[in-house]
């Protein structure tokens, strides 16, 4: 029996993770238009909610947006939640304390009280599941409406009457996201009922507000690719009745995850597809190209960030070095910058201006970038500056993108980007390029630089000459 499909809360498939304030300037502007919706994380609502409200409203022209609310962070160690402020050892982050003030019990007393982790048994009690639940999605309704409506956004209201233009009067998220934990393989008989049961309540606390409700599905590689673990979780989640999936995979990179898996997170998007559209919520251009494809017919949705969020790790692991690296267009890699170098050098990018912008880009960074010879020019996109900092006791001198070469490389990817959903894709063409990228680059990169050239087009069943 097919069930009623709720209509579809994505706006398009090109979705992009708000992460930190400091992206965004490369979420406006020219790069409004380029993309359909907004992922944003709870942490950023509760830490500065006017000013992303500000941002959503005015700035990023009322972009849809959904926010995830984050609520696998309880259940790991909470040092993780800790401020990093020496002066404030010990704390929680403030966002951290709105957030549990905000979704109550049973995270209030266990993490936000005791500092201890949540447990799935905490959510045995059906009164308790279904508050957290109320209070979770009422955290999302509310908390960017609640700034729409202070005294500064309603003069905005009033200039843009004046001037004759549309005022919404609906700023909310295109949808609800469940209560979630995060699954892997030897805790998903442990989480995968609470995680059902916070489904089930969650569609009536979504109900209740008139949202569509997304559920979130984060699961372990592990999970993926053991096929008793994960037919029992497309059972479970069958039970559910979603507008959306909104999948994560734990530091999945389809760049280098192996056939079989990719085959694996393909079975698991049409199953669930089955039940309802699915997104994935951390993905590249093998993503995208399973959409465009028909691949998987019912993803929806891709989201990446203007900086990382082709892939994620659940747990987060501490800032690591910056480095520079440059989006190698045909090979849908962020290249470090010495190696993305070496690979343009090989395809013949840096014979001439001409042959960079035809063979590497020719986006509105590049056009403007590359001017004179190419490979001086290039050097733009990898400039960094020696910075000595102390590391354990020693001094250590480390090379820093500066700030402009950042700009660069994030201007030239959000660019690339748009270009990958919405350029008119072709199977075979794609097959082409992918093969002529490994010929060229295998012994640049290194066999497991190019592989996914091969992968993928396995995977997708490409051929040059289809
Ligand atoms: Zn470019």
């Amino acid at each position: 029996m097919t069930r009623p499909r709720s209509p579809n809360p994505i706006n398009g498939l090109h979705l992009v993770r708000y992460g930190t304030p400091a992206d965004q300037k490369f979420l406006l502007g020219e790069f409004v238009k380029t993309y359909d919706q907004l992922v944003i994380n709870a942490n950023m609502v509760a830490h500065a909610p006017a000013a992303l409200a500000s941002f959503l409203l005015q700035r990023a022209k009322n972009k849809p947006y959904f926010i995830d609310p984050q609520t696998h962070a309880f259940q790991h160690d909470i040092t993780l939640l800790e401020s990093d402020s020496p002066a404030k050892e010990g704390e929680l982050r403030r966002s951290v304390k709105t957030l549990i003030e905000a979704y109550g019990e049973p995270v209030h007393t266990r993490v936000g009280k005791s500092h201890t982790s949540i447990l799935p048994n905490d959510f045995s009690n059906s009164s308790l599941r279904r508050g957290f639940c109320d209070r979770v999605i009422g955290f999302q309704v509310k908390t960017l409406s609640m700034q729409a409506t202070s005294a500064d956004s309603a003069k905005y209201y009033r200039f843009l009457a004046k001037k004759g233009m549309t005022v919404t009067t609906d700023f909310g998220p295109s949808l609800v996201v469940a209560p979630y934990f995060y699954m892997d393989a030897a805790t998903l008989s442990d989480w995968l009922p609470v995680n059902i049961a916070l489904a089930k309540d969650a569609a009536k606390s979504a109900a209740a507000v008139g949202k569509p409700l997304g559920i979130q599905i984060v699961i372990s590689q592990n999970v993926l690719s053991t096929q008793v673990l994960i037919e029992s979780l497309i059972a479970q989640y069958a039970q559910t009745q979603p507008a959306v999936f909104l999948l994560w995979v734990d530091a999945f990179s389809e760049h280098v995850a192996a056939p079989q898996l990719l085959d694996a997170l393909i079975h698991l998007m049409n199953r669930l597809g089955i039940q309802a559209p699915v997104v994935n919520l951390y993905g590249g251009y093998f993503s995208v190209a399973l959409a465009r494809s028909k691949r998987v017919p019912r993803l929806v949705g891709v989201a990446h960030g203007p900086e990382y969020g082709e892939d994620r790790g659940v747990i987060p692991v501490g800032g690591g070095i910056p480095v520079a690296k440059f989006y190698l267009p045909g090979l849908h890699t962020r290249l470090p910058f010495r190696d993305a170098v070496r690979a343009v050098r090989a395809l013949g990018g840096f014979n001439s201006v001409r042959t960079f912008l035809q063979k590497i880009c020719d986006c509105k960074e590049c056009v403007a970038t590359i001017t004179e010879e190419p490979a001086s020019s290039f050097a733009l996109y990898g400039r960094s500056k020696p910075i000595e900092s102390t590391r354990r006791g020693t001094t250590v001198v480390l090379d820093y993108p500066l700030p402009e070469t950042k700009a660069h490389c994030v201007k030239h990817y959000m660019w690339s980007k748009a270009r990958e959903y919405d350029e008119s894709f072709s199977g075979s063409e794609l097959a082409k390029q992918l093969s002529e990228y490994e010929r060229t680059l295998g012994r640049v990169l290194g066999l497991s630089g190019v592989v996914q050239c091969r992968t993928w087009r396995e995977v997708l069943g490409l051929t040059a000459h289809q």
